[in-house]
């Protein structure tokens, strides 16, 4: 028999096993709204015109390599990509206080970024917000950090529980790691007030709680890359000491070539260079070094100010589209006298909206109208169209009704 013979089944994914039930089904009015991928109206995976481009000069270039790169990545990708998170003009770059390596999306940002802490930071407990994205208490127990919870979202409001996560962060033991979701939060689009972030960062900053920004939406929550980058500008304004997970999936489609970057600000160039010195020691084991092709294209892209134009158009386009099926989704159930009020529907920012829907709400709009989404009632705006907007609004009258 094999030695691996006892092994057990083990589940699919909560989120991406979604998608996994969504191909089995053979009906025509399918519909998939569990995996956070943007779909143009038709329905359709989208790859942005600029990103064409940047291929295409790529494969002209007959100059190019196939070598290594070099353990943190493309150099010229990761200057410009702490210049799009921080701002040109910040004064942590200008100081060379911030290390940058480029990694493997936000997932691998976030995964190298955890063992760097759980091996050179003080305190090894990271606190995440209630509910978060899936993978977050997965990635940071296996870097070797111990997860805690703070109080993030309030069910009734279908708002943020501000009071109860100020309490939460202000009882968590000085020092402890932090997991802020940038913008647009995952699963339940609902990001803090600038006045409410300004808060939270005045409390993390007098207990030295560690800030670690996870930035997946960067210009997908308010059509603009300046807007949504303004909570983590707050935190190294003042000088402070962070971490932030960028991803290009999202805000340039580049999903699969899984392209991201992870930079740590400092206090002191000199540390900014030890702890480059440390991360390279934390990457070398892992993946040796990271992909050449998709920071390539991030690169021409955010060097070039003509593409660098054309692709905030085309990212304001698609942010666009996801506010336009809020609301039309919202005039829908208005227009059905679905019972309950929907305006989170249009208040809630980003990919997804946190429809309140329970597991059982959920499983029976899977089975009778072939609608797919995570157990926890999140739909992806992004998956909708004008089209199919009325059958999911049928189907949720029908599940409330
Ligand atoms: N963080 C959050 C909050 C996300 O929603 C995602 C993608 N679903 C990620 C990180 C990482 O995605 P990727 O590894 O594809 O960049």
């Amino acid at each position: 028999g094999s030695v691996f013979a006892h092994l057990v089944q083990a589940p699919e994914d909560p989120i991406l096993g979604v998608t996994v039930a969504y191909n089995k089904d053979p009906s025509p009015i399918k519909l998939n709204l569990g995996v956070g991928a943007y779909r143009t109206e038709e329905g359709k995976p989208l790859v942005l015109n600029v990103v064409r481009k940047a291929e295409q000069q790529l494969v002209n270039d007959r100059s190019r390599i196939k070598e290594y790169l070099p353990i943190v990545g493309l150099g010229e990708f990761n200057k410009l990509s702490a210049k799009l998170i921080l701002g040109a003009d910040s004064p942590a770059i200008r100081e060379n206080r911030v290390t940058t390596v480029e990694c493997l999306s936000g997932t691998g940002s976030l995964r190298v970024g955890g063992e760097f802490l759980a091996r050179h930071y003080h305190q090894k407990t990271i606190y995440i917000p209630q509910p978060t994205w899936g993978n977050h208490p997965k990635i940071f127990t296996l870097a070797g950090l111990s997860v805690k919870t703070y109080r993030y979202y309030d069910p009734s409001t279908r708002g943020l529980n501000f009071q109860g996560l100020l309490e939460d962060l202000g009882a968590a033991p000085q020092g402890s790691i932090v997991l802020l979701h940038a913008c647009a939060h995952n699963p339940t689009g609902v990001d803090p007030t600038l006045e409410q972030w300004e808060q939270i960062r005045k409390l993390m900053r007098s207990k030295g709680l560690m800030p670690f920004f996870d930035s997946a939406y960067q210009g997908f929550a308010s059509g603009s890359l300046d807007t949504d980058a303004k909570p983590i500008r707050m935190f190294v304004a003042d000088g402070g000491e962070l971490l932030v997970a960028q991803s290009y999936a999202k805000n340039m489609g580049l999903y699969g070539e899984r392209v991201g970057a992870l930079s740590i600000v400092c206090k002191a160039a000199d540390v900014a260079g030890r702890v480059e010195s440390q991360l390279k020691l934390v990457i070398r084991p892992m993946y040796s070094n990271p992909p050449i092709h998709g920071a390539s294209i991030v690169a021409v892209i955010l060097r070039d100010r003509n593409l660098f134009n054309e692709w905030t158009l085309e990212l304001k386009a698609m942010a666009d589209r996801i506010i336009s099926m809020r609301k039309q989704l919202f005039e829908a159930l208005r227009s059905r006298g679905t019972p309950g009020d929907w305006t989170h529907i249009i208040k809630q920012i980003g990919m997804f909206t946190f429809t309140g829907l329970n597991p059982a709400q959920v499983a029976f709009m899977t089975k009778e109208y072939h609608i797919y989404m995570t157990s926890d009632g999140r739909i992806s705006m992004a998956g909708l169209s004008s089209k199919t907007v009325p059958h999911l609004a049928d189907a949720i009258h029908a599940v409330v009704t």
